[in-house]
């Protein structure tokens, strides 16, 4: 059974598609999707051996070696373009995952979705897929075993109903009687989908941030370094901008 996590990414794919997982580790994805029918074939990319192996394994014993090649290489490097129309990219951090796709954005060609899982560093990760011109479609978040974690889905803006002018364009949010206006950067951080959805993993989430955040400002506090002032500044602000979304939201 997939985790909550994997399920999530299973569940952001069409059905019958061609699938690449990069970085599979055991392979559970491409597994389950070739089982319940959201891909037709997949191919589970690795860049280490152990988990190259693990994938290899994973997939003789689930009898799918005849829809299921385990790659062993560096990011989109097991693919040739054309190859697959869906990648999915869990478990990473978001510079990860955007240094993969921009190293081999010559691999994306009939790509018509990416789904991926940053574990940090979403706004990272959103901002290439802005500057890259892939519209978000789709957003998730979710709490598993203490962690939360947020899943996007793109697609090329070609292949996309919405723009990202409509995207991020600066979004109202909270009742009638308690509005504030996000701007663009705030929405590539936050999420504009997350934000608009909100609920309770959301402000947990925002939360966590807070206290990180004041745990910074408490350590600037004790500094004597003339940038400390400023960056405290800076980082009082933007806790003040979560404070009144969180604020919207409850
Ligand atoms: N995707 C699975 C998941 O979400 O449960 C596994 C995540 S695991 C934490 C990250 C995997 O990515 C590891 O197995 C690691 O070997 C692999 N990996 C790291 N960098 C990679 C790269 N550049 N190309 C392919 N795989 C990579």
């Amino acid at each position: 059974k997939l985790s909550k996590r994997l399920q999530l990414l299973h569940d952001l794919m069409d059905p019958g598609r061609n699938l690449a997982d990069i970085g599979s580790d055991h392979a559970l994805l491409p597994v389950a999707c070739i089982q319940s029918g959201q891909a037709a074939t997949a191919i589970a990319g690795e860049l280490n051996e152990g988990p190259y192996e693990a994938a290899k394994r994973q997939v003789a014993s689930s009898g799918l070696q005849a829809k299921i090649e385990v790659r062993r290489g560096d990011g989109l490097d097991v693919i040739e373009a054309g190859e697959v129309d869906t990648i999915t990219i869990a478990g990473m951090g978001g510079a990860l995952i955007t240094n993969i796709l921009e190293r081999g954005k010559l691999k994306l060609k009939g790509v018509t979705r990416l789904i991926l899982q940053p574990n940090v560093g979403e706004d990272i990760l959103r901002k290439w897929l802005f500057d890259n011109d892939y519209v978000i479609e789709a957003e998730r978040i979710l709490e598993e075993d203490g962690k939360i974690y947020e899943v996007i889905a793109a697609v090329p803006g070609y292949f996309s109903h919405i723009s990202n002018d409509e995207v991020y364009e600066p979004k109202l949010i909270g009742t009638a009687d308690h509005v504030i206006e996000l701007t663009s950067d705030e929405l590539l951080k936050m999420g504009p989908f997350l934000v608009e959805q909100g609920g309770a993993v959301f402000v947990k989430k925002w939360e966590w941030e807070i206290d990180k955040i004041q745990k910074v400002l408490a350590s600037l506090s004790k500094s004597d370094l003339p940038e400390a002032k400023g960056k405290a500044g800076e980082l009082e602000q933007e806790l003040k901008r979560i404070e009144e979304v969180l604020s919207c939201m409850q």
